[in-house]
């Protein structure tokens, strides 16, 4: 049995021994972390390392073969993975996954959560909300210039953008994103970074990443994995100066 937090309330996010075999493999084993409401905390480690299955396994695509995963006191473990979005964790994959043929606007509309009970004399009212979270949403992802271009116009950091938008329109207590700024240019990094330390008002992130002047821009702690387990964890400087992240991860 894994070692257990006292008070697992005040966490978004408590990991607990959480493992999963695949075929006697252990990609993760017996991984225990825990996130706090507002933190962004950034999972590094070397190829292999278990990193993408972590949010595999949180938001339901993996199911752990020991361990627990308590979002907000909700067991994710036993859940499947469209009450898991619904309990509020939105994902992030590698590549983007926008329509390409519709504009920035029709996919942020898309995204909209529609509530239940929509009736006719609701309909005016409920465009405008729809067009206001848009606009909001578009100028936190850098689009409001874009909203009716044709999303397959935009740029690789663009569409990125666009896909965090996506999900940020469906307001996740938890966004978790895997390597977000591979591929950007320098100044979409900076920008990318600027965007999730504004999001963290209301919301925690888990994300992945591997370049470091990005995790130093965003990271309030550092996961390090290394074989499926906790490496080392705390500040960037903290595991930075950490003979064992240098010796398996930073050192080459
Ligand atoms: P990272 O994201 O840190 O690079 P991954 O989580 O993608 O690493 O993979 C960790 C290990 O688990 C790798 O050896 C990978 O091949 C293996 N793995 C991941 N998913 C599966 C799966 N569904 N079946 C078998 N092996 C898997
Ligand atoms: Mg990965």
């Amino acid at each position: 049995m894994s070692l257990s937090h006292n008070n697992p309330q005040e966490f978004v996010l408590a990991v607990e021994g959480l493992t999963v075999s695949f075929d006697g493999f252990k990609a993760v084993n017996d991984l225990s972390f825990y996130v706090d409401e507002g933190e962004i905390r950034v999972i590094i480690g070397p190829n292999g390392a278990g990193k993408t299955t972590v949010l595999d396994l949180i938001c339901g695509r993996t199911k752990a073969t020991d361990g627990s995963i308590r979002f907000r006191n909700q067991e994710l473990t036993k859940m499947k993975e469209h009450e898991i979005v619904h309990a509020g964790v939105g994902r992030k994959f590698q590549n983007p996954s926008i329509y390409e043929d519709l504009t920035v606007f029709e996919n942020l509309e898309l995204s909209f959560p529609r509530g239940h009970g929509v009736f006719g004399a609701l309909t005016f009212r409920r465009d405008k909300e729809v067009i206001d979270k848009v606009s909001e949403i578009a100028e936190m992802i850098f689009l409001s210039e874009h909203l009716h271009q044709r999303a397959d116009l935009l740029s690789h950091g663009q569409k990125q953008w666009l896909e965090i938008g996506m999900l940020l329109i469906q307001d996740p207590a938890l966004l978790m994103l895997d390597e977000p700024v591979a591929g950007m240019s320098v100044a979409e990094r900076k920008k990318t970074a600027e965007l999730l330390n504004r999001i963290t008002k209301d919301r925690s992130v888990l994300v992945i990443e591997h370049d470091m002047q990005f995790v130093e821009d965003i990271a309030h702690r550092v996961t390090v994995l290394h074989q499926g387990k906790l490496l080392s964890e705390g500040s960037l400087d903290r595991v930075k100066n950490d003979p064992k992240v240098v010796e398996v991860y930073l050192g080459h």
